[in-house]
């Protein structure tokens, strides 16, 4: 049997990319298709509009009565709705929306005593290598390399730093014994902005229509190493979140990672 998919924000961005690839691989029912009240294509054929073949299933604002697995990209205000959804109707959720507040952080601890979940920054293959190896390359570089993490995305990006840039750092804090957030110093300005040891620079540009470029730099006196990934365009985040979905459907309750999903 094919998991039932519902995608939440399927008319945005990555939505619709997720109910496009969804319907090519074959691999997942979709069951519903779900954006905000008010949005002008509720009513469309949610597949017709993401440029792919009808799967019979029109854009609305109602979740459906039964999915097996959610994957919701859209907006933090919809976090809230749509874990409550998943938790009473025993759905496995996927959730790729960043800018999360603290206080959504710990609801999805709550909710992963209840349905199986997972939460990324960044659902792409070889940026969740990435994760893994920065913290590592810190130690092995040690203390007297600076490291300051750029990110640059579309000027339709809300939130800043990125999801991406803030795991990034949050890996290199776990592992160096750094405070994470304390450490993150965000942009440099003024005529006292001098570099202090052990903080991690945070710097974002919002430009035209990148999809997402990240560097880590470690500097010294001498040497930078820079390790960086380019996303090409958004279909590696939606691959990697029908992995995700696919893999956790019918999982136990409890909060997984991408780590998990990929075996790394
Ligand atoms: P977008 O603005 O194109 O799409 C968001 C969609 O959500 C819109 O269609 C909007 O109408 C809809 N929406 C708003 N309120 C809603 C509600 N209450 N219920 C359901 N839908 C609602 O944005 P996007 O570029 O597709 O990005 C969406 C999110 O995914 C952002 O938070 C972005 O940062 C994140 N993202 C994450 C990853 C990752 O790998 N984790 C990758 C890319 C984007």
């Amino acid at each position: 049997m094919k998991p039932k998919l519902v995608v939440s924000g399927a008319a945005g961005r990555m939505g619709r990319r997720i109910v496009a690839l969804a319907a090519q691989s074959g691999d997942f029912e979709l069951a519903g298709a779900v954006d905000v009240a008010g949005h002008p294509d509720l009513g469309k054929d949610a597949a017709l509009l993401a440029g792919a073949e009808s799967m019979g299933v029109v854009l609305s604002s109602e979740h459906p009565k039964a999915a097996d697995v959610m994957i919701d990209f859209s907006l933090p205000a919809a976090t809230d709705t749509a874990v409550e959804y998943c938790i009473k109707n025993n759905v496995a959720l996927v959730l790729g929306t960043t800018g999360l507040s603290d206080e959504q952080n710990a609801m999805l601890d709550a909710a992963a005593k209840k349905i199986p979940l997972i939460q990324a920054s960044n659902y792409s293959v070889g940026m969740n290598v990435l994760f893994g190896l920065v913290g590592k390359v810190a130690v092995m570089l040690g203390g007297d390399y600076d490291i300051e993490i750029t990110e640059a995305h579309h000027r339709f990006k809300k939130d800043s730093p990125s999801g991406t840039a803030l795991s990034l750092a949050e890996k290199i804090a776990e592992e160096t014994g750094r405070d994470f957030p304390g450490c993150l110093v965000h942009g440099r300005e003024g005529k006292d902005a001098l570099r202090t040891e052990g903080t991690i620079g945070m710097h974002a540009i919002r430009a035209g229509d990148i999809t997402g470029e990240h560097s880590v730099v470690y500097g010294t006196l001498g040497e930078t190493v820079t390790i960086s990934h380019s996303a090409h365009n958004r279909d590696n985040f939606v691959r990697g979140a029908l992995r995700a979905a696919k893999w956790l459907t019918g999982k136990e309750p409890g909060r997984y990672s991408m780590n998990d999903v990929l075996g790394l």
